[in-house]
């Protein structure tokens, strides 16, 4: 296996940065560059000069931390070298250990290795991708539950459970003459049912845990002068920022991304579009309807205290409507269910109210934040398909279908909940899913 290299840290400068080698040849390479280090004692930080080797002319003073396989992140020999964080000097270290023998590694290439070497599963690898993406408190949370390994436990007590089922399928077919039991098939029925419930919760958790991992787009829109700068402004206060690269985001429109009860919520003002011509309603109107496009959520201001007839009609499933100017008195616009809002962007009255009528339309209800969730399609795709094959198995238990036919739906589930961990990834598809995570990671 080859010894690999890569910067782990963000590209740029900083104080420092560290390049991480892993493969048999970490150590040797590591010695030729800084010949101090003969008596590296494994997981010690040690000072060093790294060396150019045909100069011995001094390149950077470090720190260097040997893991001698398997206890290191990859399950190789590792060698972090925290050298100054300067990118010339990165890129001389890294030039350096190629000379010697070194490959610069390929995305995601060290999580690879770690998951070949059987230090995580493939769900932990994602794990780590998304706790280095995550954006909120929250979803850091969730990200660390899976990278401590809690969805593969959730997955192995429902590969038991179904593992337990196949014995006593299988030992029943054995004995060719017998047919299982009636008391029998009511445990195994018994068993597939609390095992497909489990996998359908978890299954549904993606809504939410999709939420956190990803965030959603909120579009405040609106009649010129109804406020919405000012409610941007008050939202953008009061919820801390976060601070992240918006994809997307137009010249003309105003976005900022917040955090609201833990979500990544990119809050976009059209009124950062300005208007420029005299057909100012036609263009509002157009507006608005782009901009609800591209929404997951609409807050649709208005001025509470001079209703905007227009605007009310436009009003979406996706929308909450917003009366804003509460302070001016009551609203003059019939508050019509749930999904409308009291605010002042001005006093600030009514945005936790607001808050909470964000967080609750985009739950829909169903779904929680508590507990393990999923957070990526590839697994709510296994998920799915392990619970349509557990159903097809209790399908044809309640027709007494014999207990081979029984055994095929299982075996599939069985392998869809493998492919969650990685324990029946094909080769082709690591691939796939690893050329999504950075290099050096
Ligand atoms: P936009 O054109 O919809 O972005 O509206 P702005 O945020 O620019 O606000 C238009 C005017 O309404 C400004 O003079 C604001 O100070 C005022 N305004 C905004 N929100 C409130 C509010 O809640 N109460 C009161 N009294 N005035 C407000």
């Amino acid at each position: 296996m080859s010894t690999i290299v890569a910067l782990s840290t963000p590209v740029g400068r900083g104080a420092i940065s560290v390049v991480r080698l892993s493969g048999d040849k970490s150590l040797v390479i590591a010695r030729l560059l800084a010949p101090q280090l003969d008596n590296v004692k494994a997981r010690y930080a040690t000072l060093a000069q790294l060396r150019y080797p045909e100069t011995g002319e001094v390149l950077d003073e470090v720190v260097i931390t040997y893991f001698q396989g398997p206890h290191s992140v990859t399950g190789e020999d590792v060698v972090e070298i925290s050298c100054h964080g300067s990118p010339a000097i990165v890129r001389q270290i890294l030039d350096q250990t190629i000379n010697l023998g070194a490959r610069l590694a390929d995305p995601g290439e060290f999580s690879l290795r770690a998951l070949r070497n059987g230090k995580i599963d493939l769900a932990q690898a994602e794990a780590i991708r998304d706790l280095i993406a995550a954006e909120t408190e929250a979803a850091v949370k969730q990200a660390s539950r899976q990278v401590g390994g809690e969805l593969a436990h959730t997955l192995s007590l429902f590969e038991s459970d179904l593992t337990k089922v196949m014995v006593l399928l299988e030992s029943a077919l054995e004995f060719v003459e017998d047919d299982l039991p009636p008391n029998q098939v009511e445990s195994v029925v018994q068993l597939l049912t609390s095992t497909v419930t489990g996998v359908e919760k978890l299954a549904n958790s993606y809504s939410a845990g999709r939420l956190l991992q990803h965030g959603v787009n909120v579009a405040i829109v609106g009649s010129p002068n109804v406020g919405k700068s000012s409610l941007f402004n008050r939202l953008v206060e009061q919820d801390r920022a976060i601070v992240t690269h918006i994809p997307g985001t137009t010249r003309d429109t105003l976005s900022h991304a917040i955090d609201i009860g833990g979500i990544p919520v990119v809050l976009v003002d059209t009124a950062g579009m300005r208007e420029t011509d005299d057909t100012v309603e036609s263009i509002g109107i157009e507006r608005t309807r782009r901009a609800m496009t591209d929404a997951d959520l609409v807050l649709q201001v208005v001025d509470g205290s001079e209703p905007d007839a227009a605007f009310l009609d436009e009003i979406s499933t996706a929308s909450i409507l917003v009366l804003n100017k509460s302070d001016l008195g009551p609203s003059v616009v019939s508050i019509k269910d749930a999904r409308s809002v009291r605010v002042s962007a001005l006093t600030g009255e009514g945005l936790d109210e607001l808050r909470a009528a964000i967080l609750a339309s985009l739950n829909r209800g169903d779904s929680s934040y508590e507990g393990l969730l999923i957070t990526n399609a590839r697994q709510f795709d296994l998920l799915s398909l392990a619970s349509m094959a557990i159903r097809e198995a209790l399908g044809l238990l309640g027709d007494r279908a014999s207990e081979e036919l029984v055994l095929v739906p299982l075996h599939n589930a069985l392998r869809y909940l493998g492919q969650i961990t990685g324990e029946t990834t094909s080769e082709e598809i690591l691939g796939q899913i690893f050329a999504t995570f950075c290099i050096g990671k």
